[in-house]
């Protein structure tokens, strides 16, 4: 381990250092904390989760100590670890928290399913010296809403009593859902393309061009081509890297956890190719932290894969993200693992030049990388050919809301909601009439139920002021209120800034005061969406006005509109409308 000494840096002539001093029980708690580990600037983030594991929280004096073993100003330290809400900073004086925290989860799937209710019934009936109740966003299990997380277990369709049973049994770990296994994986023909790329039998060009004509695209939400994007990373001298994209955070998205814990090996032996095609040095994979069995999973069968001898120790390395939303945003995400606070970068450069630490790096979505393998098997052909309504390959939409059978559906790209919801979700759930949906999570923006025969798929909702997105598609009855729908996105968004660009910053928060006072003033509305989408610097804040232009356009009717600058009124709402 490379430490510094706690007294070195004193200024010549001063009688103490400036700023904070580490006492020497708080640095000896943490050097053995970390005896174990390798001491590198970029893990911060590694460590502090260590910490508040061990302890619950990380007090300023740990932190000191921190900053003090990985040798970095206690500014830092705090700066990125202030940035994390699964981190919890105590300063002097202030008390711990409680033993156990349970975290309830307030995004909109949940919302739709009494997660309000939930949240203050727990908060009411358990005792808060030893439980800590707190809001969180979402946690990728939308089709069992409503979820709390306690400590690293999560309860789906929660309850009280589902809760206390957890706590009272003191089972705090994650459950590990049955998953493919190496042994299975390899009997059915993995791994096999991966080592026909390493022996020559395939080359890079080869792959690239059976991508190309797949038609695969990223997963992840943006549909960039993904032959096009490896070709244009090995445009670029090495050394180069890889970093997955594990981190899917937008509002009803978990398919990459579906992906991620029932056939990894899938995934990794995509994220393998990916890795070989453009001589990656190291392969990271951020992993966001609300996927703690996710995370057991990988660590074991990287592990089997290291045993095997198919990768080499340490060559692909696992990071939990930390709880923040843009970190899912490729340079936000590229800084975090530097250990950074997830700030995004303003580019150009693109990471595929100037990526991780400075180097080209491939940024692939686990779903992208897990369909890989089955393309190259099968053919590009077979995945092209399974679109439908102008539209190529498969995809896994994540549904959820006020459907019968939520859930992630596998279905050919371009499907209609109508054919998702009859064909795929059994229909609408039971006494519940669609009112409308969201295509594209909380930032796709919403669409009503008479447009539930548009593709979904990328570029074909953009002209309704939409986008696909990850496929996050939640639905909406008329038994929900769409001011409620929208606050919670726009609230989500304000939590989820970084704070890094006014627009947004701001913004978001502008906004969440309007809607909360019931003043949606069209002028200052539309003055506000437009400055967030010209002027943020991310797809935060640029798509953050969605929900709020997309309910002006298809639900008017369910809406009282002002206008400050000509002191109108818009009243459409009916009295269902007003009873809610
Ligand atoms: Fe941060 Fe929002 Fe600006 Fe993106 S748009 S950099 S999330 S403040």
């Amino acid at each position: 381990m490379k430490r510094r000494h706690p007294g070195k840096g004193t200024g010549k002539g001063r009688m103490q250092n400036r700023g904070r001093q580490v006492s020497p029980e708080a640095l000896q708690e943490i050097t053995a904390l970390l005896s174990q580990q390798v001491i590198r600037r970029d893990l911060l983030i590694e460590y502090l989760h260590l910490v508040q594991d061990h302890y619950g929280c990380i007090t300023a004096q740990h932190l000191a100590a921190l900053a003090e073993i990985v040798n970095i100003p206690m500014a830092a330290a705090y700066e990125t670890a202030s940035f994390y809400a699964h981190f919890d900073i105590i300063k002097e004086g202030e008390a711990v928290p409680a033993p156990v925290t349970v975290r309830v989860c307030d995004s909109i799937a949940c919302q739709l399913r009494g997660a309000a209710e939930l949240q203050q019934t727990l908060q009411e009936q358990l005792d808060p010296t030893q439980v800590r109740v707190v809001r969180a966003p979402c946690m990728g299990r939308c089709a069992t809403a409503p979820v709390a997380e306690v400590g690293h277990r999560h309860t789906d369709n929660a309850s009280l009593a589902a809760v206390q049973a957890v706590i009272a049994e003191n089972a705090l770990s994650p459950v590990i859902p049955n998953y493919q296994s190496y042994a299975d994986y390899v009997a059915a023909g993995g791994y096999t393309i991966l080592q026909e790329c390493r022996s020559g039998e395939r080359s890079a060009v080869d792959i690239n061009a059976e991508l190309k004509e797949s038609g695969l695209r990223g997963m992840g939400g943006a549909g960039f081509p993904t032959a096009t994007k490896w070709q244009l990373v090995c445009q670029h001298a090495g050394p180069r890297l890889m970093a997955v994209n594990a981190d899917e955070g937008e509002p009803g998205t978990f398919k990459d956890r579906y992906f991620l814990e029932h056939e990894p090996h899938q995934f990794l032996e995509g994220m393998l190719i990916g890795a070989w095609a453009v001589e990656a040095q190291t392969v990271y994979i951020y992993l966001r932290d609300e996927y703690p069995a996710a995370c057991k999973i990988l660590l074991a069968e990287l592990a089997t894969l290291e045993d095997a001898g198919l990768i080499a120790p340490e060559y692909v390395e696992l990071r939990r993200g930390a709880g923040a939303y843009v970190c899912g945003e490729e340079s936000a995400m590229i800084e975090s693992i530097e250990g950074k606070r997830g700030y995004p970068r303003q580019r150009p450069p693109y990471v595929a030049e100037v990526g991780l630490f400075g180097k080209p790096t491939l940024v692939n979505n686990v779903e992208t990388l897990y369909w890989v393998p089955a393309i190259l098997k099968q053919g590009a052909q077979w995945f092209a050919s399974q679109g439908v309504n102008g539209s190529k390959g498969l995809r896994s939409y994540s549904v959820s809301g006020r459907v019968a059978e939520p859930g992630v559906k596998i279905a050919p790209a371009g499907t209609t909601l109508e054919d998702l919801i009859e064909n795929y979700c059994g229909g609408m759930a039971a006494g519940h009439q669609l009112l409308g949906y969201l295509p594209g999570g909380a930032s796709g923006g919403i669409l009503p139920a008479s447009k539930a025969n548009l593709p979904l798929d990328f570029g074909a909702l953009e002209e309704h002021g939409c986008f696909i997105g990850s496929a996050a598609i939640v639905v909406l009855s008329e038994q929900d209120d769409i001011r409620d729908v929208v606050l919670n996105l726009m609230r989500f968004f304000e939590d989820e800034s970084c704070g890094q660009c006014t627009p947004c910053r701001s913004g978001t928060e502008k906004v969440v005061q309007l809607l909360e006072s019931g003043n949606w003033d069209a002028n200052l509305l539309d003055d506000l969406s437009q400055v967030m989408r010209d002027a943020s610097i991310c797809g935060l804040g640029q798509a953050a006005a969605n929900p709020i232009d997309s309910a002006r356009t298809f639900f008017a009717a369910h809406l009282i509109v002002t206008d400050s600058a000509t002191g109108g009124t818009t009243d459409n709402t009916t009295d269902n409308d007003r009873e809610r």
